[in-house]
């Protein structure tokens, strides 16, 4: 069993036993932190800061301007009317200033500023008619509370229900309970940044004293950035470094099956298809193991390449399997492969979580005794119970759902599995950095022939009647659309009412030839609308965002985005991607309520200027920073507390060299750098990586 050091205990405590957490507000801090350990809080940065150390004398003190003031409680002049708010007369040898109270507890106030005693005051100085006041003091305190008031404030991040004051004193007490780590960073490296130690880079983070302090890239908050890029990377180097060595098998390129669909297509591959398929034979043809990512914008054609690929695989009498997101990915899959595999006489079958009882022990035989060549599904085809025949190529569509625990299950299926990985998400090289390592990649960078450009409108919503007057037209002419209704909240009740109101609306438009689908509904239900619309049977597909991977239905033309400010910038180019599939015109009209915020707009404009995908990802990561641009956030990886990836592009690129050189050259940790980085690892929980190495 391995250990976490001992020096870490403390920081993996709960929050809930620093002073002034309670239940209810631990459970809203959590939420805020992102975390319930003390390091969780610990890595709360700041945002801004209150300077607390000017110390006018009252007659002094400007107007508009944060002071500390040392007074004497020199009278109480208590509210005769509700309304009215309760002063307290404070006065030093310069003057006098009134310290105003609404709705102030007289009790509290009678205790907090006992008439004749000496007090230190803090907050905002303010001339009315002539006179300076205070309205309800930041702080109040003795004298023996001084320095604790005279400070600069940090500001953090906060939620309902949690002030800066109790985050603030919580964070402080935290900080007593900060050790002093042995060093894990290279010294040289460090020397050169001109950075601090952990604890002094924790320190200087929670007591910024100007603006510089407050910047990403100042000493403190670059050394905490690039511990997490750090370990980010030592994980993904171990992991990586027990895979490769890992001997992969090879398989010869499919001679017999291959040709049979590339006649059944009904297209010629593209230039960027053949030039991919060619890499991915020549990585199965190899005996190591391949790790390939394909990336390829939305309609780049990636499900062909991935078929063609499986038939490598199942020529060579070994087994493919193919995992979607969800299901109704993975029955188009199956849909969209059934005439090239029939034409090659490949047997598949489809597994999802919807199968059950006999249904699934059919399948889940068929997998194992091999009678199963291609294995298409949702992650229901990599549980426990289910063992491959002969494991030999996986492939994994739309990676970005997905966490490392997947794909670490993935290949515990068998340990020499070639492994696929298919993203329409163009990823910048900081993210695949940090999510894949340096995975080979394969660009699919070219869109089948004969595509038209998408023309994307933005429309005000006051114009929505001229838009469904438009469709109409559209729609007699022979046009199939998508209606998408946006995330209203983090509730799917509350999406779901909207699309139901929406649909209500638009059947009154369209009466008979319009559907609904919807993230509630039965995947039987969902399945049996989407297939309508397929077929042709339906007009208009009203929907939540459940159709926003990788649905394809090329005769549909227009694609209507409610809401569109609401949405993100990789959602809606997801979304647009779902139209100009085929060779008509198609048109994405994007509906947006203003007034808009900067970035809305920023969002919008970009899209209607531009469908490149590597374009919009890199805008995505500039205006939304790090984030959650793989949906990283839900899957739990590759999710930073400080680095920032809009950012920290080059500590990032230091980190990953940083780790690679480590691990050529101390690949079980064991030199002294070595131990340190291991409680590194142990700090970030990065227990996949750790259980490569032979000692914990
Ligand atoms: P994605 O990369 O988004 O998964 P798909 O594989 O679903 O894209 O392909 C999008 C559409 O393009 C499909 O209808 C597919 O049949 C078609 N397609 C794929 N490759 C070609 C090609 N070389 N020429 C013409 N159409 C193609
Ligand atoms: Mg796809």
């Amino acid at each position: 069993m391995k250990q976490r050091p001992f020096i870490l205990d403390t920081l993996f405590r709960s929050i809930n036993i620093l002073p002034g957490i309670g239940p209810s507000s631990q459970k809203r801090i959590e939420k805020l932190i992102d975390g319930g350990k003390i390091l969780d809080l610990l890595l709360h940065a700041p945002v801004d800061f209150i300077d607390r150390r000017f110390t006018p004398k009252i007659a002094d003190a400007p107007n508009g301007q944060i002071a500390t003031l040392q007074v004497r409680i020199d009278k109480h002049m208590p509210n005769t009317r509700k309304s009215l708010p309760y002063r307290v007369k404070a006065v030093d040898e310069s003057g006098s200033m009134d310290l105003v109270f609404f709705h102030a507890k007289k009790p509290w106030i009678e205790k907090s500023l006992p008439l004749g005693e000496t007090r230190i005051i803090s907050g905002k100085v303010e001339y009315f008619h002539g006179k300076a006041q205070m309205v309800h003091p930041d702080s109040i305190g003795t004298i023996a509370e001084k320095a604790d008031i005279q400070t600069v404030e940090p500001i953090y991040p906060l939620t309902q229900g949690v002030t800066n004051k109790v985050l603030r004193k919580s964070i402080m007490s935290a900080m007593k309970m900060a050790p002093d780590f042995p060093e894990w960073l290279d010294g040289a490296h460090m020397m050169r940044s001109k950075w601090p130690h952990w604890k002094e880079a924790i320190i200087k983070l929670h007591h910024p004293e100007n603006e510089k302090d407050l910047e990403p890239l100042t000493p403190h908050r670059a050394r905490l950035a690039y511990d997490e890029l750090l370990a980010n990377q030592i994980t993904i180097a171990l992991i990586r470094r027990n895979q490769v060595t890992i001997s992969g098998r090879s398989f010869k390129t499919s001679s017999i099956l291959r040709p049979k669909v590339l006649e059944a297509l009904p297209f010629a591959l593209t230039g960027a298809q053949e030039r991919s398929l060619k890499e991915i034979n020549e990585d199965m043809a190899s005996n190591k193991r391949m790790l390939r990512l394909l990336q390829g914008d939305v309609g780049s054609g990636k499900t062909v390449v991935a078929c063609l690929a499986a038939l490598n695989a199942i020529e060579n009498g070994s087994q493919a399997a193919i995992l979607a997101p969800t299901e109704i990915l993975a029955r188009q899959h199956a849909e969209s492969m059934k005439d090239w595999l029939e034409a090659a006489g490949v047997r598949y079958v489809i597994l999802t979580g919807r199968d059950k009882g006999k249904k699934r022990e059919t399948l889940v035989n068929q997998i194992k005794n091999g009678a199963a060549q291609l294995i298409i599904g949702t992650h229901a085809i990599f549980q426990d119970d289910i063992e491959y025949h002969d494991l030999g190529l996986a492939i994994i569509d739309e990676q970005h759902r997905f966490g490392v625990h997947q794909r670490l299950s993935l290949s515990s299926k068998s340990k020499s599995t070639d492994i696929l990985v298919m993203t329409a998400t163009p990823i910048p090289r900081t993210l695949s950095l940090t999510n894949y390592g340096d995975l080979e990649v394969s660009k699919l960078d070219e869109k089948p022939p004969g595509r038209k450009p998408i023309e994307t409108l933005l429309i005000p919503k006051e114009k929505i009647e001229d838009l469904i007057a438009g469709l109409k037209r559209k729609i007699s002419e022979g046009n199939r659309v998508y209606w998408v209704c946006p995330l209203v909240e983090e509730s799917e009740l509350i999406d779901l009412e909207a699309a139901e109101d929406r649909y209500d609306i638009l059947k009154s438009f369209f009466p008979d030839r319009i559907g609904l689908v919807h993230g509630r509904m039965k995947a039987e239900d969902k399945d049996a609308v989407m297939q309508k619309f397929a077929a042709g049977e339906l007009d208009l597909l009203v929907a939540t965002t459940v159709i926003e991977v990788g649905v394809n239905v090329p005769e549909a033309t227009i694609m209507v985005i409610e809401h569109a400010e609401r949405f993100g910038l990789s959602q809606l180019h997801q979304l647009r991607g779902r139209v100009g599939r085929g060779s008509a015109q198609s048109y994405c009209f994007m509906l947006y309520s203003g007034p808009l915020g900067e970035t809305a707009k920023e969002r919008l404009s970009t899209m209607r200027d531009t469908e490149d995908g590597f374009v919009i990802a890199e805008k995505d990561l500039e205006l939304r920073g790090s984030g959650d641009i793989l949906g990283t956030k839900q899957s739990g990886e590759a999710h930073f507390k400080i680095a920032n990836l809009a950012v920290h592009g080059d500590l990032l690129a230091t980190a990953h060299t940083d780790a690679k050189l480590l691990i050529e050259k101390d690949p079980e940790l064991t030199s002294e750098r070595g131990q340190n980085i291991k409680t590194l690892l142990y700090m970030f929980e990065r227990d996949q990586a750790i259980k490569y190495l032979k000692s914990g």
